[in-house]
Protein backbone atom coordinates (compact mmCIF):
# COMPACT_ATOMS: atom_id res chain seq x y z
CA UNK A 1 0.00 0.00 0.00
CA UNK A 2 1.41 3.44 -1.10
CA UNK A 3 2.44 5.58 1.87
CA UNK A 4 0.17 8.38 2.49
CA UNK A 5 1.84 12.24 3.15
CA UNK A 6 2.33 12.76 6.22
CA UNK A 7 1.60 16.17 6.46
CA UNK A 8 -1.87 14.71 5.25
CA UNK A 9 -1.91 12.60 8.00
CA UNK A 10 -1.17 15.01 10.05
CA UNK A 11 -3.89 17.15 8.56
CA UNK A 12 -1.41 20.22 9.06
CA UNK A 13 -0.14 22.43 5.74
CA UNK A 14 3.66 21.73 4.44
CA UNK A 15 4.85 24.68 6.09
CA UNK A 16 2.91 23.79 9.24
CA UNK A 17 4.87 25.41 12.59
CA UNK A 18 6.31 22.67 15.22
CA UNK A 19 3.49 23.51 17.38
CA UNK A 20 1.03 23.23 15.13
CA UNK A 21 2.50 19.47 13.99
CA UNK A 22 2.24 18.53 17.90
CA UNK A 23 -1.05 19.96 18.58
CA UNK A 24 -2.48 18.11 15.59
CA UNK A 25 -0.52 14.81 16.48
CA UNK A 26 -1.69 14.93 20.14
CA UNK A 27 -5.25 15.44 19.43
CA UNK A 28 -5.36 12.82 16.72
CA UNK A 29 -3.64 9.90 19.06
CA UNK A 30 -6.02 10.93 21.99
CA UNK A 31 -9.25 10.35 19.38
CA UNK A 32 -6.93 7.29 18.03
CA UNK A 33 -5.65 5.39 20.68
CA UNK A 34 -6.31 1.90 20.81
CA UNK A 35 -7.72 2.01 24.40
CA UNK A 36 -9.83 4.32 23.37
CA UNK A 37 -10.60 1.78 19.70
CA UNK A 38 -10.89 -1.47 21.60
CA UNK A 39 -11.02 -3.64 18.55
CA UNK A 40 -11.24 -1.48 15.93
CA UNK A 41 -8.06 -2.08 13.43
CA UNK A 42 -8.98 0.91 11.08
CA UNK A 43 -7.83 2.99 14.29
CA UNK A 44 -5.01 0.91 15.22
CA UNK A 45 -3.78 0.79 11.50
CA UNK A 46 -4.14 4.97 11.85
CA UNK A 47 -2.46 5.44 15.44
CA UNK A 48 0.54 3.62 14.15
CA UNK A 49 0.12 6.39 10.62
CA UNK A 50 0.25 9.43 13.25
CA UNK A 51 2.74 7.77 14.76
CA UNK A 52 5.26 7.55 12.06
CA UNK A 53 4.14 11.03 10.44
CA UNK A 54 5.08 12.74 14.02
CA UNK A 55 8.16 11.40 14.56
CA UNK A 56 9.87 12.38 11.42
CA UNK A 57 7.66 15.80 11.02
CA UNK A 58 8.69 16.82 14.59
CA UNK A 59 12.45 16.68 13.74
CA UNK A 60 13.73 19.35 12.03
CA UNK A 61 16.48 17.38 9.98
CA UNK A 62 14.05 14.41 9.37
CA UNK A 63 11.20 16.54 8.23
CA UNK A 64 13.56 18.70 5.58
CA UNK A 65 15.01 14.98 4.42
CA UNK A 66 10.74 13.97 3.87
CA UNK A 67 10.33 17.41 2.32
CA UNK A 68 13.80 16.59 -0.09
CA UNK A 69 13.04 13.20 -0.64
CA UNK A 70 9.45 12.10 0.68
CA UNK A 71 9.37 8.50 2.13
CA UNK A 72 11.01 6.34 -0.96
CA UNK A 73 14.62 8.42 -0.13
CA UNK A 74 17.24 7.88 2.31
CA UNK A 75 16.91 5.94 4.91
CA UNK A 76 13.15 5.03 3.47
CA UNK A 77 14.11 1.21 4.89
CA UNK A 78 14.46 2.62 8.74
CA UNK A 79 10.96 3.66 8.98
CA UNK A 80 9.48 3.87 12.04
CA UNK A 81 12.19 2.86 14.59
CA UNK A 82 10.85 3.34 18.52
CA UNK A 83 12.56 4.24 20.58
CA UNK A 84 16.00 4.86 19.09
CA UNK A 85 16.45 9.25 18.89
CA UNK A 86 12.99 10.35 19.64
CA UNK A 87 13.74 12.56 22.04
CA UNK A 88 10.25 14.00 23.47
CA UNK A 89 8.31 11.69 21.68
CA UNK A 90 9.88 8.79 23.62
CA UNK A 91 7.71 9.62 26.95
CA UNK A 92 4.72 10.01 24.77
CA UNK A 93 5.49 6.62 23.42
CA UNK A 94 5.90 5.22 26.49
CA UNK A 95 2.45 5.63 27.76
CA UNK A 96 0.78 4.23 24.66
CA UNK A 97 2.88 0.82 24.21
CA UNK A 98 4.97 0.46 27.41
CA UNK A 99 2.67 -2.41 28.51
CA UNK A 100 1.45 -3.18 25.39
CA UNK A 101 3.79 -5.67 24.02
CA UNK A 102 5.57 -3.31 21.74
CA UNK A 103 7.44 -2.08 24.45
CA UNK A 104 9.97 -5.48 23.18
CA UNK A 105 11.42 -3.39 20.85
CA UNK A 106 12.36 -0.12 22.62
CA UNK A 107 13.35 -2.14 25.81
CA UNK A 108 16.19 -3.36 24.31
CA UNK A 109 19.74 -1.98 25.07
CA UNK A 110 21.12 0.58 22.96
CA UNK A 111 23.06 -0.78 20.28
CA UNK A 112 25.00 0.44 17.95
CA UNK A 113 23.29 3.18 15.62
CA UNK A 114 24.19 4.51 12.16
CA UNK A 115 25.19 7.56 11.92
CA UNK A 116 22.82 10.37 10.37
CA UNK A 117 22.76 11.14 6.88
CA UNK A 118 23.64 14.80 5.91
CA UNK A 119 21.63 16.81 2.54
CA UNK A 120 24.15 19.46 0.75
CA UNK A 121 23.00 21.49 -1.82
CA UNK A 122 25.25 22.16 -4.59
CA UNK A 123 24.34 24.95 -7.63
CA UNK A 124 25.92 23.39 -10.96
CA UNK A 125 25.34 25.00 -14.35
CA UNK A 126 24.51 23.53 -17.22
CA UNK A 127 27.85 23.10 -18.74
CA UNK A 128 28.39 20.57 -15.57
CA UNK A 129 25.30 18.31 -16.79
CA UNK A 130 26.80 18.45 -20.43
CA UNK A 131 30.62 17.95 -19.30
CA UNK A 132 30.23 16.69 -15.98
CA UNK A 133 32.67 18.20 -13.49
CA UNK A 134 34.07 17.81 -10.09
CA UNK A 135 33.42 20.37 -7.35
CA UNK A 136 35.36 20.72 -3.76
CA UNK A 137 32.61 21.24 -1.11
CA UNK A 138 33.12 22.10 2.50
CA UNK A 139 30.84 20.26 4.84
CA UNK A 140 30.73 20.39 9.10
CA UNK A 141 29.78 16.64 10.38
CA UNK A 142 29.96 14.54 13.68
CA UNK A 143 32.83 12.44 13.44
CA UNK A 144 34.22 9.50 15.54
CA UNK A 145 36.40 11.64 18.45
CA UNK A 146 40.23 10.74 17.56
CA UNK A 147 41.09 10.57 20.77
CA UNK A 148 38.48 8.18 22.47
CA UNK A 149 38.59 5.97 19.33
CA UNK A 150 34.41 6.60 19.59
CA UNK A 151 34.46 5.35 23.47
CA UNK A 152 33.71 8.28 25.04
CA UNK A 153 35.79 7.37 28.12
CA UNK A 154 39.70 8.26 28.58
CA UNK A 155 42.25 6.73 26.74
CA UNK A 156 43.45 4.08 28.93
CA UNK A 157 39.75 3.89 31.35
CA UNK A 158 36.96 2.09 30.34
CA UNK A 159 32.75 2.42 30.42
CA UNK A 160 31.49 0.25 33.39
CA UNK A 161 28.10 -1.37 33.67
CA UNK A 162 25.30 1.15 35.11
CA UNK A 163 24.38 0.34 38.32
CA UNK A 164 20.72 1.60 38.17
CA UNK A 165 19.49 -0.66 35.30
CA UNK A 166 22.59 -3.47 35.42
CA UNK A 167 23.27 -3.00 32.24
CA UNK A 168 20.12 -3.40 30.56
CA UNK A 169 19.59 -0.12 29.42
CA UNK A 170 15.86 0.58 30.64
CA UNK A 171 14.00 0.41 33.83
CA UNK A 172 9.92 -0.29 34.84
CA UNK A 173 7.72 2.23 36.46
CA UNK A 174 4.17 2.24 37.89
CA UNK A 175 2.09 5.40 36.89
CA UNK A 176 -0.49 6.73 36.72
CA UNK A 177 -1.37 8.28 33.26
CA UNK A 178 -4.18 9.26 31.13
CA UNK A 179 -5.50 5.96 30.39
CA UNK A 180 -5.07 4.28 33.63
CA UNK A 181 -2.54 2.62 35.35
CA UNK A 182 0.26 1.59 33.15
CA UNK A 183 3.46 -0.68 33.60
CA UNK A 184 6.09 1.61 31.90
CA UNK A 185 9.89 -0.01 30.25
CA UNK A 186 11.70 3.19 29.34
CA UNK A 187 15.33 3.84 28.97
CA UNK A 188 17.36 4.15 32.18
CA UNK A 189 17.63 7.61 32.68
CA UNK A 190 21.32 7.50 34.01
CA UNK A 191 22.85 5.48 30.84
CA UNK A 192 20.20 6.82 28.25
CA UNK A 193 20.04 3.36 27.22
CA UNK A 194 23.63 2.40 26.82
CA UNK A 195 23.86 0.29 30.25
CA UNK A 196 27.37 1.28 30.41
CA UNK A 197 28.45 4.41 32.09
CA UNK A 198 31.59 6.78 31.21
CA UNK A 199 33.31 7.49 35.08
CA UNK A 200 36.28 9.46 33.35
CA UNK A 201 35.14 10.93 30.01
CA UNK A 202 37.74 11.52 27.34
CA UNK A 203 38.48 15.35 27.20
CA UNK A 204 37.80 15.96 23.56
CA UNK A 205 34.76 14.48 23.26
CA UNK A 206 33.30 15.25 26.60
CA UNK A 207 32.21 11.69 26.37
CA UNK A 208 30.03 11.50 23.41
CA UNK A 209 32.41 9.53 21.01
CA UNK A 210 32.33 11.99 18.86
CA UNK A 211 33.77 15.46 17.55
CA UNK A 212 32.34 18.05 15.16
CA UNK A 213 35.08 18.63 12.21
CA UNK A 214 34.73 20.21 9.12
CA UNK A 215 35.84 18.51 5.98
CA UNK A 216 36.57 19.42 1.81
CA UNK A 217 35.83 16.48 0.07
CA UNK A 218 35.51 16.37 -3.86
CA UNK A 219 32.23 16.06 -5.36
CA UNK A 220 31.90 14.02 -8.85
CA UNK A 221 29.66 15.46 -10.82
CA UNK A 222 28.16 12.66 -13.53
CA UNK A 223 27.75 14.05 -17.40
CA UNK A 224 23.70 14.06 -17.28
CA UNK A 225 23.62 14.85 -13.14
CA UNK A 226 19.70 16.07 -12.47
CA UNK A 227 17.91 18.21 -9.70
CA UNK A 228 15.58 15.83 -8.79
CA UNK A 229 18.46 12.58 -8.47
CA UNK A 230 20.38 13.76 -5.37
CA UNK A 231 23.79 12.50 -5.21
CA UNK A 232 24.59 9.73 -2.76
CA UNK A 233 27.85 10.02 -1.25
CA UNK A 234 28.27 6.61 0.59
CA UNK A 235 29.63 6.46 4.00
CA UNK A 236 30.33 10.74 4.16
CA UNK A 237 27.65 11.06 6.69
CA UNK A 238 27.71 11.75 10.44
CA UNK A 239 29.54 9.15 12.38
CA UNK A 240 27.59 6.45 13.60
CA UNK A 241 26.85 6.21 17.57
CA UNK A 242 28.16 3.36 19.29
CA UNK A 243 30.08 1.78 16.99
CA UNK A 244 27.38 2.19 14.14
CA UNK A 245 28.17 3.15 10.53
CA UNK A 246 28.49 6.14 9.61
CA UNK A 247 25.25 7.95 7.36
CA UNK A 248 25.43 8.62 3.59
CA UNK A 249 25.78 12.38 2.17
CA UNK A 250 23.18 13.05 -0.07
CA UNK A 251 24.50 16.29 -2.70
CA UNK A 252 21.00 17.66 -4.10
CA UNK A 253 22.32 19.44 -6.82
CA UNK A 254 20.51 22.87 -8.58
CA UNK A 255 21.17 23.69 -11.54
CA UNK A 256 21.37 27.69 -12.72
CA UNK A 257 18.85 29.16 -15.09
CA UNK A 258 20.89 29.32 -18.55
CA UNK A 259 20.61 32.86 -20.39
CA UNK A 260 20.26 31.20 -24.00
CA UNK A 261 19.11 27.05 -23.40
CA UNK A 262 16.48 25.67 -21.62
CA UNK A 263 16.57 21.86 -19.71
CA UNK A 264 14.01 19.70 -20.66
CA UNK A 265 15.06 16.09 -19.30
CA UNK A 266 17.90 14.88 -21.41
CA UNK A 267 16.49 18.26 -24.25
CA UNK A 268 18.30 20.90 -24.61
CA UNK A 269 15.65 24.03 -26.06
CA UNK A 270 16.68 27.32 -27.36
CA UNK A 271 15.66 30.06 -29.73
CA UNK A 272 16.89 30.87 -33.03
CA UNK A 273 16.62 34.40 -34.67
CA UNK A 274 16.82 34.27 -38.97
CA UNK A 275 15.94 36.98 -41.23
CA UNK A 276 12.65 36.30 -43.52
CA UNK A 277 15.41 35.88 -46.55
CA UNK A 278 17.26 32.90 -44.54
CA UNK A 279 14.02 31.57 -43.71
CA UNK A 280 12.55 31.45 -47.44
CA UNK A 281 15.13 30.26 -49.01
CA UNK A 282 16.95 27.84 -46.01
CA UNK A 283 20.68 28.64 -44.34
CA UNK A 284 23.20 27.24 -42.04
CA UNK A 285 23.34 29.10 -39.48
CA UNK A 286 25.61 29.04 -36.69
CA UNK A 287 25.03 28.72 -33.10
CA UNK A 288 27.22 28.93 -30.23
CA UNK A 289 26.07 26.00 -28.35
CA UNK A 290 26.72 25.00 -24.45
CA UNK A 291 30.32 23.61 -25.03
CA UNK A 292 30.83 24.38 -28.70
CA UNK A 293 29.64 25.70 -32.04
CA UNK A 294 26.92 24.07 -34.13
CA UNK A 295 25.36 24.63 -37.43
CA UNK A 296 22.00 25.00 -37.46
CA UNK A 297 20.21 24.32 -40.81
CA UNK A 298 17.44 25.96 -41.92
CA UNK A 299 15.39 24.26 -44.37
CA UNK A 300 13.81 26.43 -47.50
CA UNK A 301 10.44 27.85 -46.17
CA UNK A 302 10.91 27.59 -42.76
CA UNK A 303 8.29 29.43 -40.79
CA UNK A 304 8.26 31.42 -37.64
CA UNK A 305 7.82 29.50 -34.33
CA UNK A 306 9.02 26.00 -36.23
CA UNK A 307 10.93 23.82 -33.79
CA UNK A 308 14.06 22.24 -35.32
CA UNK A 309 15.29 19.06 -34.03
CA UNK A 310 19.27 18.67 -33.80
CA UNK A 311 18.99 14.60 -32.88
CA UNK A 312 21.83 13.89 -30.37
CA UNK A 313 22.80 17.47 -29.59
CA UNK A 314 21.24 17.50 -26.37
CA UNK A 315 22.41 16.68 -23.09
CA UNK A 316 24.18 13.26 -21.83
CA UNK A 317 21.76 10.78 -20.89
CA UNK A 318 22.58 10.40 -16.61
CA UNK A 319 24.41 6.76 -16.40
CA UNK A 320 25.02 6.45 -20.23
CA UNK A 321 26.44 9.36 -21.58
CA UNK A 322 27.14 8.05 -25.02
CA UNK A 323 23.19 8.63 -25.37
CA UNK A 324 22.68 12.32 -26.04
CA UNK A 325 19.25 14.07 -25.78
CA UNK A 326 18.32 16.14 -28.90
CA UNK A 327 18.32 20.08 -29.58
CA UNK A 328 15.54 21.81 -30.33
CA UNK A 329 15.84 25.23 -31.97
CA UNK A 330 13.09 26.96 -31.65
CA UNK A 331 13.09 29.52 -35.36
CA UNK A 332 11.97 32.79 -35.47
CA UNK A 333 11.43 35.11 -38.16
CA UNK A 334 12.71 38.66 -37.24
CA UNK A 335 10.91 41.45 -40.52
CA UNK A 336 13.46 43.99 -40.69
CA UNK A 337 12.47 47.50 -38.40
CA UNK A 338 14.13 49.45 -40.97
CA UNK A 339 14.65 49.20 -44.83
CA UNK A 340 17.18 51.16 -47.17
CA UNK A 341 15.35 52.60 -50.40
CA UNK A 342 17.19 50.12 -52.72
CA UNK A 343 15.46 47.62 -50.36
CA UNK A 344 12.23 49.02 -50.26
CA UNK A 345 12.05 49.17 -54.07
CA UNK A 346 13.05 45.09 -54.24
CA UNK A 347 10.26 44.33 -51.68
CA UNK A 348 7.70 46.38 -53.65
CA UNK A 349 8.74 44.40 -57.20
CA UNK A 350 8.21 40.77 -54.84
CA UNK A 351 5.13 42.23 -53.72
CA UNK A 352 3.77 43.06 -56.90
CA UNK A 353 4.67 39.89 -58.68
CA UNK A 354 2.97 38.09 -56.05
CA UNK A 355 -0.20 40.56 -56.17
CA UNK A 356 0.06 41.63 -52.68
CA UNK A 357 -1.26 44.61 -51.44
CA UNK A 358 1.35 47.25 -49.67
CA UNK A 359 1.47 50.23 -48.47
CA UNK A 360 2.67 52.79 -51.40
CA UNK A 361 5.75 54.40 -51.76
CA UNK A 362 4.76 57.85 -50.21
CA UNK A 363 1.64 57.06 -49.29
CA UNK A 364 1.69 59.93 -45.95
CA UNK A 365 -2.01 58.84 -45.72
CA UNK A 366 -1.53 55.74 -45.08
CA UNK A 367 0.94 56.55 -41.98
CA UNK A 368 -1.61 58.72 -40.43
CA UNK A 369 -4.34 55.87 -40.73
CA UNK A 370 -1.67 53.93 -38.68
CA UNK A 371 -1.29 56.55 -36.53
CA UNK A 372 -4.51 57.03 -35.69
CA UNK A 373 -5.76 53.36 -35.71
CA UNK A 374 -2.63 52.23 -33.66
CA UNK A 375 -1.75 55.24 -31.43
CA UNK A 376 1.55 55.35 -32.34
ZN1 LIG B 1 36.60 11.22 22.79
ZN1 LIG C 1 21.44 2.32 32.95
Amino acid sequence: MAKRDYYEVLGVSRNASQDEIKRAYRQLARKLHPDANPGDPTAEERFKEINEAYEVLSDPEKRSRYDAFGTQGPQAGAGFRPGSDMGGFGDLFDMFFGSMGMGAERGRRAGPERGDDLRYDLTITLEDVMQGAEREIRIVREEVCPTCGGTGAQPGTQPERCPQCHGSGQVQQVRESFFGRMVTVHTCPRCHGTGRIIAHPCHACHGSGRVRAERRLVITIPPGADEDRPLRVAGEGAAGRRGGPPGDLYVVLHVEPHERFRREGDDLWTDLTVSFAQAALGAEIPLAGLTGEESVPIPPGTQSGEVLTLRGKGLPHLGSPQVRGDLKVRVQVAVPRRLSARERELLHQWAALRHEPVAGHDDKGFLRRVKDALGR
